[in-house]
């Protein structure tokens, strides 16, 4: 079955339904998109995911544990009333929670399966609430748990992601629901595997939700409505000068999400270059900002889109002289492929290579797997900055600007040539925040 006429998904995060006063916006601007038959993704209130997480922190005592719960339940409890609709919406899924909750406190003990049935809920209960208020305010709308209308991931718990027929199955449902008028409200974040566990896409995994609904539908636009203007040339927390960007091609915007900026979740962009939809980045804050587009390539060639950076990163400095350079990055490769690794970047000098990954993957196996191969030497708890654009490396001179800017900063890692939309280097965590505005500068004033 096909849906008639367009049809658009729009997605909002958090902040965006953070509170009764947010929900009401948000309510506003699907109400001014209806003629685009939307179809809503929604996440978790505000600051619920972190709360239902830490209901699984072992070292708290059963009080505090069980005040946590209590804060979750009357956060929504107060949203709920302010909205003036119905307490019982989610009273079923408060039971299963508190279910959870006990079993949590008596085991002492949570699964990656409880993980995922737990964090669950906040989506559970803020896609029934949004969905109970359109229908207040006088729009035909409907809650919607992701997985029963199709949502089939792996069992990779915490990570989960979609097997092949769910694209057919979401579509074949939704389009019956919008075809009878309806404005379905789903859950972000969550789906179920085949035998009908509760998993998750990964933090901020709703975005990944929408792009997934938006090319089972084939829909004309996927909509990441947040709290930003779009993607900017900064993060506006370092660099108050940072302008938002009109439009950035699919490679732009997955490198900007792998590199730090947190604007969209790093596999939104897959389905969309699937099927070639265009992702729209927008701000209930400020609706009328037209925020960046996202499309399969941009009319600009050779330019740096924004300076992002991403936190504890480790340096490790590989050296072995009897060893050639394309040997030593042979090897050094397959050692990182062998210990799970795979998002990483590496350079060679003559005498050594320089590998730079998450703080997370450092790990005493990985360690003394690269002794077999030479001397290791590691510095911790860097910062990558990245200077991210397409074909940025026919930008001219960009290395001496780069340098030229970076004056008296000191640089774990010079950026190597041989990316052509990401050119990194490391910096301490004191210097970060002066690597970033310096580089903004260089390249946008
Ligand atoms: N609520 C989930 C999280 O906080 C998913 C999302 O917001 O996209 O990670």
């Amino acid at each position: 079955m096909e849906v008639k006429g367009i049809m658009i998904v729009m997605k909002f995060g958090g902040t965006s339904v953070g509170d009764f006063e947010r929900i009401k916006n948000v309510a506003s601007i699907i109400k001014s998109n209806l003629n685009e038959n939307p179809v809503i993704v929604v996440s978790a209130l505000g600051g619920v995911t972190d709360n239902l997480i830490s209901i699984a922190n072992l070292s708290l005592t059963e009080d505090e544990v069980r005040a946590i719960f209590n804060k979750i339940i009357e956060k929504h409890h107060t949203t709920i009333e302010k909205l003036n609709i119905d307490e019982k919406i989610i009273q079923e899924d408060i039971n299963r929670l508190n279910e959870l909750v006990n079993k949590i406190i008596t085991v002492k003990k949570t699964t990656s399966q409880d993980m995922d049935l737990l964090m669950s809920f906040g989506e559970r209960m803020s896609s029934k609430i949004l969905a109970s208020y359109l229908s207040a305010i006088g729009i035909k709308a409907l809650p919607y748990n992701a997985y029963d209308i199709g949502m089939i991931t792996n069992s990779n718990f915490g990570n989960a992601d979609i097997l092949p027929y769910t694209y057919q199955k979401l579509k074949k449902n939704l389009s019956s629901v919008i075809n009878k008028g309806v404005v379905p409200v789903i859950t972000g974040f969550i789906g179920k595997s085949k035998d009908g566990s509760i998993t998750t896409l990964g933090r901020g995994g709703s975005d990944y939700t929408a792009s997934i609904i938006g090319a089972a539908m084939g829909a004309s636009e996927i909509q990441i409505w947040t709290d930003v203007d779009g993607i900017l040339t900064a993060d506006p927390k370092i660099v108050k000068t940072a302008k938002s960007i009109d439009v950035v091609s699919y490679e732009e915007a997955s490198e900007l999400a792998l590199s730090g900026a947190k604007v969209l979740h790093p596999k939104t962009i897959l389905p969309a270059i699937e099927k070639n939809i265009p992702v729209r980045i927008l701000n209930t804050f400020n609706p009328s900002h037209k925020g960046t587009l996202v499309l399969n390539r941009t009319a600009e060639k050779s330019r740096v889109v924004s300076i992002t950076y991403k936190k504890h990163i480790v340096v490790i400095s590989l050296s072995n002289r009897s060893m050639l350079k394309n040997e030593l990055l042979k090897a050094a490769s397959g050692v990182l492929s062998s210990n799970g690794i795979f998002e990483y970047s590496i350079s060679a000098s003559e005498s050594s290579v320089s590998i730079t990954i998450d703080e997370k993957e450092h790990t005493p196996a990985l360690i003394s797997d690269l002794k077999k191969i030479g001397n290791v030497e590691s510095s911790i708890n860097g910062v990558k900055v990245s200077i991210v654009g397409n074909d940025i490396s026919f930008i001219p001179k960009i290395s001496d600007l780069i340098s030229s800017s970076l004056k008296g900063i000191k640089i774990e890692i010079m950026p190597s040539s041989e990316s052509n939309i990401n050119h990194s280097i490391v910096v301490t965590e004191r210097q970060a925040n002066s690597a970033v505005k310096r580089l903004h500068t260089a390249f946008f004033s």
